[in-house]
C-alpha cells in the first residue's frame, strides 16, 4: 500500500520539487491520510499503534520508490519525545492532533552554530519566569520549521555551571509556532545542495507557557537520548530504501546501454561494483533488521542500531557512487535522477549523527576502549 501511494509521486514530482527547493505539501497530505505518518502514534491516540520494524518499513518504501522520506521521519520519531515524557493531558491533548494531520510535529530544535555535535554545550536559554519560560539564543539547520505548527526545542534551563553533569539542566519544551511573534522568533532558510527544507532559527525572548514543558525540567538531554535508537533504526530504512534504488536504476541501466556493441553491464568493470554494493546494502538491511526487532522488543539496541545506521548509510552511499559511475555523463543529468538521489543520500553520512560519533560510541560503549570526548 506505501508502494501503491508513492508510486504516485513520480520522478518528476520530486525532480520539479528539487528544483524549486519546494516542500513535498501534497504528499505528506497524502501520506498523513493513509495514517502512515502516525504508524509508531498508539491507537488510543489516533495513530496505527505499529513498531518501528513496520515504521521503518514505510520510510524504506518510500525512498526505494525513488521519493525521499525526508519530511516525514521527523514526525514519526520526534513524536516519541511527547509520548514517552509527555503528561498524560499533553498527549491526550497533541498526539491525537498530530495522528490526524490536524497539528505537524516536523520540527526538531537541537543543533547550534557554535556546539555542533557536542550537544550539552548549546547555549540557547529557557528562564523560568512565572508561568512561562523566556527562550532566547540561535539554533542551525532545523528543518521543515516553515511548514510545521509545533517544534520540539532542547534548552539550558540550569547554567553549565550549576550543574553537576553536563548533560543536566537541559530541558525539552513543545513550542507552538504559530503563536510566535515576529520580533521574538525567526527563521531563515539555509540553501543547501539538496531539497531538505532547513533553517538557521533565532529565538529573542519568546515566551513558551510553562505547560509546555516536557516531563522534569532539567532532564531533557536524555529525553532527546531515549529517541536516538528510534532515529537510527528509521534513517538505516531510508538508506536501505536509497541503496535498493540504486542498484535498481544502475542494473537497468547496465543491461539496456550498449556500447562497444555490448551491454556496459558485460563488462565486470562495471557489474562487480554493483554486485559489491548490492551486497553491502543486505548486510546493512540485516543489522536494520535486526536493531528492529530488539527495539520492538523492548530489548537495548544502542549498538545494534547505531551500525545499521553507519551501514546502511555507507552502503547508499556506495550504490549512489556505483550508479553515477555506470551511467556515465547521463548520471549527471537531472532528467535521470540518480544525480538527486546521490545529493540526498549524502547527507546521512552527517545527519542526524555524524559517522565519527557512531564510531565514537562503538569504541566507548561497546568495546570498552577509553573515552574520547
Ligand atoms: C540538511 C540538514 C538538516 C538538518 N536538520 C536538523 C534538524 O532538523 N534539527 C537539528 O537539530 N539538527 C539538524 N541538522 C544538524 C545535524 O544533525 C548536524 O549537522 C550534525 O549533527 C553534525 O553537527 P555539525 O554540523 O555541527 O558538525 P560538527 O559537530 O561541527 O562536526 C564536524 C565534523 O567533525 C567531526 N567531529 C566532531 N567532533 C568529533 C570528535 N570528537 N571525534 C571525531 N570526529 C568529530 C564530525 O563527525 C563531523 O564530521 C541538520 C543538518 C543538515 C545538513
Amino acid at each position: 500500500m506505501v508502494g501503491e501511494l508513492s508510486r504516485r509521486f513520480t520522478d518528476d514530482y520530486w525532480r520539479e520539487l528539487d528544483q524549486k527547493r519546494g516542500y513535498p505539501e501534497e504528499f505528506v497530505q497524502a501520506m498523513t491520510k493513509a495514517g502512515y505518518l502516525s504508524a509508531l502514534i498508539p491507537e488510543e491516540y489516533g495513530g496505527l499503534g505499529l513498531g518501528i520494524t513496520e515504521g521503518s518499513i514505510i520510510l524504506e518504501v518510500v525512498n526505494r520508490s525513488g521519493g525521499n522520506a525526508g519530511a516525514c521521519h521527523g514526525q514519526m520519531y520526534t513524536m516519541g519525545t511527547l509520548l514517552r515524557h509527555g503528561s498524560e493531558e499533553q498527549k491526550r491533548e497533541y498526539l491525537p492532533k498530530i495522528a490526524s494531520g490536524e497539528l505537524r510535529l516536523q520540527a526538531f530544535g537541537v543543533t547550534e552554530p557554535d556546539s555542533g555535535t557536542d550537544t550539552t554545550s548549546l547555549r540557547t536559554t529557557a528562564v523560568r519566569r512565572g508561568d512561562h519560560y523566556v527562550v532566547s539564543g540561535q539554533k542551525i539547520f532545523i528543518s521543515r520549521v516553515q511548514h510545521s505548527d509545533l517544534m520540539l526545542l532542547l534548552a539550558r534551563t540550569t547554567p553549565r555551571d550549576k550543574v553537576a553533569r553536563k548533560s543536566d539542566g537541559l530541558s525539552v519544551f513543545l513550542v507552538d509556532l504559530r503563536d510566535a511573534p515576529p520580533d521574538r522568533f525567526e527563521a531563515r532558510p539555509i540553501e543547501t545542495m539538496m531539497n531538505h527544507g532547513t533553517n538557521q532559527v533565532f529565538f529573542d525572548g519568546l515566551e513558551v507557557p510553562a505547560s509546555q514543558l516536557i516531563g522534569e525540567e532539567g532532564k531533557g538531554f536524555r529525553y532527546i537520548l531515549d529517541g536516538m535508537n528510534a532515529e537510527r533504526i528509521l534513517i538505516a530504512a531510508e538508506c536501505v530504501g536509497d541503496g535498493d534504488w540504486f542498484i535498481d536504476r544502475a542494473t537497468t541501466y547496465a543491461k539496456e546501454r550498449v556500447v562497444f556493441d555490448r551491454p556496459i553491464g558485460q563488462n565486470q568493470g562495471v557489474a562487480f561494483p554493483i554486485a559489491r554494493a548490492h551486497v553491502n546494502i543486505r548486510a546493512a538491511d540485516l543489522m536494520r533488521q535486526r536493531a528492529a526487532e530488539l527495539f520492538d522488543a523492548g530489548q537495548p539496541c544502542g549498538a545494534e542500531a547505531n551500525m545499521a545506521k553507519m551501514l546502511a548509510a555507507d552502503a547508499s552511499w556506495e550504490a549512489a557512487n556505483v550508479a553515477l559511475q555506470t551511467h556515465g555523463g547521463y548520471g549527471f543529468a537531472a532528467e535521470f535522477d540518480i544525480e538527486r538521489k546521490f545529493r540526498e543520500t549524502r547527507l546521512y553520512q552527517v545527519a542526524p549523527i555524524s559517522t565519527n560519533l557512531i564510531l565514537s560510541y562503538i569504541a566507548q560503549h561497546v568495546l570498552g576502549l577509553p573515552r574520547s570526548f
